[in-house]
């Protein structure tokens, strides 16, 4: 019996790849970002729920990701996003994975590894080249456009399958940076072309930018944000019916009636205020409950939002996540979440060893090592666990359980 698991409903997944893919024109494909597993979904399920639904490509940032895809199955497009390096090259190749090229060295090095390659006739390889237009991150910039065309005319074996850029701002309101963004990478293509190079496809949308400049979609959109069921930012939300594909869930495995005035956990910050009962799950920040990303202010609204939260806190009130539900009722954690242990203050309701706790746990920090149960028509129709903690391992059951 699990302690704690993840929930992930498939059909959701899919159903939100359809509500994406009815708004696109006849010429342009969703290519689905499933980066860091799936933003802790589950990279191979949730690739393999969308291949099922019709969806052909694929983006990762990292070659092990793709690899991983490959192995468990997938056909298709996959694309890495990031940067690769040359010890990665041979197995990105063989698995025809297409690779990103952002910097002027990987393109003689990247046609070299090629022609090195034990083959009686080497692969032509898909690259895409991504261009740096404002995210401050990878990419050509725009002068090295002549250089970037010298050194492709000297890389017989590599093909330009795309090109394309990230935005930095497409969920923000203020959409001058954004069109800057755009109009940097149109005058970077238009260039390109005159230079000779006709890239297969170009793209350039993220799940915000799909749906505010519709004008935009090119030859693919990439989505993760809103296939995992999630708005890239406030103001999107309604613009598309999404579903949520996650509970994540955790089981009593302690409880406990004690009097007023117990104190629970590390540094003794909580202490009952009356008798009550606590409850114990096996669920800690070492699983990434309780753990936030570093918040920067973006302005005084939120910079007072951060301060009475820890005014509240000084004073034993929670204004943040740790709350979780325990039979409909919210209950809230009791002391500091402690790395694989968890207490709840669960009062005096009706509760007993082992029953289940849904837990507000983010996506993307959710420890891979947490089982993953995933479901398709309401039941459960696989599992996933890490083996010794690195290599997915599924467990398929049949629908009919
Ligand atoms: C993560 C990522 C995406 C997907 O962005 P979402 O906003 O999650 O849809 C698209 N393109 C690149 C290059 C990315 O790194």
């Amino acid at each position: 019996m699990a302690g704690t698991w993840i929930e992930v409903d498939l059909d959701a997944v899919v159903e939100n790849y359809l509500e994406i893919v009815k708004q696109l024109r006849s010429e342009t494909r969703c290519m689905a970002v499933v980066k860091a597993d799936a933003y802790g979904l589950g990279a191979v399920e949730v690739a393999r729920a969308l291949a099922r639904a019709g969806c052909g490509a694929f983006a990762v940032t990292k070659v092990e990701e793709g690899l991983i895809l490959r192995e468990h199955g997938i056909e298709g497009l996959i694309l890495v996003l990031g940067p690769s390096t040359q010890g990665e090259w041979p197995k990105a190749i063989a698995a025809q994975l297409q690779l990103t090229l952002s910097e002027l060295s990987s393109i003689v090095e990247l046609n070299e590894t090629c022609t090195n390659l034990e083959v009686e006739h080497p692969p032509l390889i898909q690259v895409h080249l991504k261009v740096e237009t404002g995210m401050g991150r990878t990419g050509f910039l725009y002068s090295e456009l002549e250089a970037l065309t010298l050194a492709l005319a000297k890389a017989p074996h590599l093909q330009v399958a795309g090109v394309f850029t990230h935005f930095a701002r497409a969920a923000s309101k203020d959409k001058d940076y954004t069109l800057g963004q755009y109009k940097h990478f149109a005058s970077f293509t238009a260039r390109l072309e005159e230079l000779g190079i006709h890239p297969t496809w170009k793209h350039v949308c993220n799940s915000a930018a799909f749906l505010d400049y519709p004008e935009w979609h090119h030859d693919f959109v990439r989505i993760g944000t809103l296939l995992i069921g999630h708005y890239p930012g406030q103001g999107f939300s309604g613009k598309l019916k999404l579903n949520d594909p996650w509970v994540a869930k955790s089981r009593i495995v302690h409880l406990r009636k004690v009097p007023k005035g117990t104190y629970v956990g590390y540094q003794s910050i909580y202490r009952t205020k009356a008798e009550t009962q606590l409850a114990v799950i096996p669920v800690g920040y070492a699983d990434g409950f309780g753990v936030v990303p570093h918040f920067t202010p973006q302005g005084w609204v939120d910079f007072l939002k951060i301060i009475i939260k820890n005014f509240a806190a000084l004073f034993g009130i929670s204004l943040g996540q740790e709350r979780v539900e325990l039979n409909g009722k919210t209950v809230r954690v009791a002391g500091k979440i402690g790395m694989q242990l968890t207490v709840l203050d669960v009062g005096m309701l009706d509760c007993a060893l082992g029953d289940e706790v849904r837990i507000p746990l983010r996506r993307t920090v959710a420890n891979p090592r947490i089982l993953r149960r995933y479901c398709r028509n309401g039941l459960i129709s696989s599992e996933r666990v890490m083996e010794e903690g690195v290599l997915p391992l599924y467990t398929e059951y049949s629908l009919m359980r």
